[in-house]
């Protein structure tokens, strides 16, 4: 959030082509660029931790790369997940995107995001286009991979499998990781960012 600082009360500065602008007193912050924001969703078991090296490597110094599991443990507090406030999570990110945007750069955040959970954010308008790649597998692929994992992780299988569905039923960019490598994986889904920012 940019508040305006030639203005005696707090004033919210609002997106201008030039950087903030205050609607009270007109002046412009020039350190508010905007970058798209790339979220790489999928469902538990999609494969995004498994991917998120290659990505890294595919993507860098064309856009910083999150994991968005990274704010569980600091947002969470000693409640753990069960203490994260989602809306303040999700809007947190979009900041951080915003920030990374002063450096140049769009943002790709690795996370369970849809549109109805980032469109009506404070962060949103701080951001340009906002793409969605679906990670996805099939859906016996996607029981199998967290029935497989530590028995510390949770096992809402039939929950991840329908969210993988609506997933793939509203989303049209989409990547699916029981095709090929990890490395693979991660290489379709650069492609798909390269595509929008070259676009
Ligand atoms: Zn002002």
């Amino acid at each position: 959030m940019h508040y305006c600082q030639e203005c005696p009360e707090p004033s919210v500065m609002t997106p201008d082509r030039h950087g903030a602008a205050c609607p009270t007193c007109g002046h412009i912050d020039p350190v508010a660029a905007r970058q798209p924001v790339f979220v790489v969703a999928g469902a538990s078991g999609s494969g995004k931790s498994t991917i998120l090296p290659h990505l890294l490597a595919e993507l860098a110094g064309v856009a910083v790369v999150f994991d968005c599991d990274w704010l569980i443990d600091p947002l969470g507090g000693e409640k753990g997940i069960a203490g994260v406030d989602w809306a303040a999570f999700r809007d947190a990110w979009l900041h951080v995107a915003h920030g990374v945007a002063q450096n140049g750069l769009p943002t790709v955040l690795l996370g369970p995001f849809i549109p109805a959970h980032l469109d009506e954010l404070p962060g949103r308008r701080w951001v340009t286009d906002v793409h969605y790649v679906v990670l996805d597998c099939p859906d016996d692929e996607r029981r199998h991979r967290i029935e497989a994992r530590p028995p510390w992780r949770s096992r809402d299988i039939e929950d991840q499998v329908l969210f993988g569905q609506r997933l793939r039923d509203n989303l049209p960019d989409s990547v699916d990781t029981s095709c090929g490598s990890p490395a693979e994986s991660a290489h379709q889904v650069a492609i798909i960012i390269r595509r929008h920012l070259d676009g």
